[in-house]
This record gives structure tokens, sequence and C-alpha cells, in this order.
């Protein structure tokens, strides 16, 4: 037994002392094994006892379990569904050690959860073969566990940024309207539907009125929180489905599919009607401003984008020569 170890055979792989659990309510047994193990590096711990294996495991627990079936007052097989229970001791691999060696007594270690099952007298070449593979299993597993680990935290970072990339690309850095580029690209599409199916559909321009002045008057940094109001006051009057972005300066676009001018319209003063009520108070000073809109709709089928902008860039135009705060 421990004097026939070829040495050169069964070094181990890993020189990291590993830390062994021995128990045996067999005192010879468990200097046998002892001596087998420590010879190789091995830091072993002894345990009489099912009782005392379990107090020890939980205490700290070992990498590795050599376990003795038949024991007084708890069994191998109790103290095996106990480790396996606890969520401390769970993983560690088990490995019987038994003088029964009917395939019952095998198949029911298995089924308690042993990753092996070593039959008395035992080989001390075996023990060290099947320890290290079961050490070296063990260890891979734990490389494997934390290589997935590490994935799915760079998986949650990566979607992170990519979120804000996302944000910063399609968002208004101050108002977090869409940006010009987005509510574009969403107009286009929203277009191209109206055009193939011959749907309605209305384009707004929205500029606030002097807002030079507001910010001449009241600082940029208060024309910055009006910019943010009107952009809140037009989302929140618009339905989900209109397109809606800050599309320069102190200028806002709409697009309301399926809609009508006349449909159009309602909205239209809804959101004329709310700005010039609201009222803010910005550094104690109370601030208001008011907007025109310019507004065009779908003709035919061939309309761009282009042309329907212009349109109500027209009209824009027109409702601020005819006095501003006003919808034309
Ligand atoms: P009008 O009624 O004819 O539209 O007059 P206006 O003063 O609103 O138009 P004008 O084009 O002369 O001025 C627009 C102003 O909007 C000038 C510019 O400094 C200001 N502005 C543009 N972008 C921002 C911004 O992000 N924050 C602030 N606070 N002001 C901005
Ligand atoms: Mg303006
Ligand atoms: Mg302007």
């Amino acid at each position: 037994m421990a004097d026939t170890i070829d040495k050169n055979s069964q070094e181990r792989v890993d020189e990291t002392p590993c830390n062994i659990l021995l128990v045996d309510d067999n005192p010879q047994n468990l200097r046998l094994l002892i001596a087998i193990l420590s010879m190789r590096g091995y830091k072993v711990r002894p345990a009489p006892s099912g009782a005392i294996a379990l107090e020890s495991a939980l205490s700290t627990p070992p990498d590795i379990i050599l376990l003795d079936i038949m024991m007084p007052e708890m069994d191998g097989y109790e103290v095996c569904q106990k480790l396996k229970e606890n969520e401390l001791t769970s993983s560690v691999p088990v490995i019987f050690i038994s003088a029964m060696d009917a395939v019952a007594d095998k198949v029911k270690a298995f089924e308690m959860g042993a990753v092996d099952y070593i039959t008395k007298p035992f080989q001390a070449e075996e023990i060290l073969a099947r320890v290290n593979t079961h050490l070296s299993l063990r260890r891979t597993q734990r490389l494997l566990e934390e290589e997935i680990e590490r994935r799915k935290a760079s998986e949650e970072i990566l979607k992170v940024i990519s979120m804000k990339y996302q944000k910063m690309a399609t968002q208004d850095y101050l108002t977090g309207v869409s940006n010009r580029r987005y509510f574009m690209e969403r107009a286009e599409e929203e277009l191209s539907r109206a055009n193939r199916y011959t749907h309605p559909l209305t384009f707004m321009m929205m500029d606030i009125d002097h807002f030079k002045r507001i910010n001449d008057t009241y600082g940029h940094q208060a024309g910055d929180q009006i910019l943010k109001n009107v952009a809140n006051i037009c989302v929140d009057t618009l339905r989900v489905h209109d397109l809606f972005g800050r599309i320069g300066g102190e200028e806002f676009s709409a697009m309301l599919p399926e809609t009508t001018l006349n449909e159009a319209l309602v909205v239209a003063e809804r959101i004329r009607k709310a700005i010039e009520d609201a009222e803010w108070e910005i550094d104690g000073k109370k601030v208001c401003c008011t907007l025109s809109i310019g507004m065009s709709q779908l003709n035919d089928n061939s309309e761009t984008l282009d042309n329907l902008m212009k349109k109500a860039d027209e009209a824009l135009y027109l409702a601020k020569s005819s006095g501003r705060n006003c919808i034309k």
C-alpha cells in the first residue's frame, strides 16, 4: 500500500497544497491514508466520525473528501447527503472508500452525489490517481465557472455601453428628445409608409419666439431650461406614435402619422396654448415664452421629406411675419 507508491508515476499536477478531509472510524485506515496523501504534499485533515467530519467540512470546506461508508451513529451516505444539502459544501467532491463492493452500494453512493468509489483494501496508487483526477477536474470546473462569471460581467458592461451609445446617437443631449439625425431617419420611414399606403400625414416646424431675447435677459442657462420645458410640453401633448425631435437650436419638429392637417391643427393649437400659458420660475424670476408653428401635409404619394419640411418652413416663416405665437 503506502510503501508501493512509485514516486515518479504519481507526481501531482498542481503544486498548490490541496486540502483533503479523510473520514474513517478506523484509526489504522486514517493513518494509512494520511501517510499516502501527505507524502504527495497534500494537506490532510482526519475525522474519525461523521459528525466530526461535517463540523470540520462546514468550518473550512476542503477541496475533496474521502469518506468511509460503514461508521457507527452516522454512516457515510448520511454524511454525504448532509454535505450535498449544504451550500457551503455541496460542490466539494466526495470519494467513497468502502469495503462494501456490491453494485447496489456503489450505485447508492453515486446517487448520494459521490464522484467516485474506491473499494477496500485500497492501493496507494489508485487513491492518488483518483484524488488527483478529481482535484484537477474540480480545478477545471472552477476555472470554467470563473470564466463564465467574467464573461457575464463583460457582457453586462457591453450592454450598458451599447445602451449609452445608442442614447448618444439618437437623443438630443439637452432635452432628451430625438436628435435631428434620428428624427429625420424615423421621419423618412413614416413618410415612405404613408406614401405607400396613401395615408394622411402632417409635418410641424416649431420655433420659440424671440429666444435670443430670453437668453439675453435671463442668461443661457435659463434658456436651456426653457428649451427643456418646451420639449417636455410638446412630448406630453403629442401622441405616442407621433415623432418629435429637436432639429436646431430652438427649433423642434413633429411628424404626425395617420393625421390630416385639420386634425393636426387641433394638436398644434394645444401645444401653442400650453406653452403660452406656461410660466416657469428660474433663479427666482418668472419666465415665459411663446411658440410659432408652421405646418404642411402630404399631398401626393411621391412627396419627399425635404419638400414636406420646406413647405412647413415657409409656413413657419409666415407665422413669424404675422406676429409670432400662431400657427400657419
Ligand atoms: P425668432 O422669434 O425670429 O425665432 O427669434 P429668435 O431670437 O428666437 O431667433 P434667432 O435665430 O435670432 O435666435 C435663436 C437663439 O437661440 C440664438 C441662440 O443663441 C439661441 N440658442 C440656440 N441653441 C441654444 C441652446 O442650446 N441653448 C440656449 N440657451 N440658447 C440657444
Ligand atoms: Mg426663434
Ligand atoms: Mg430659429
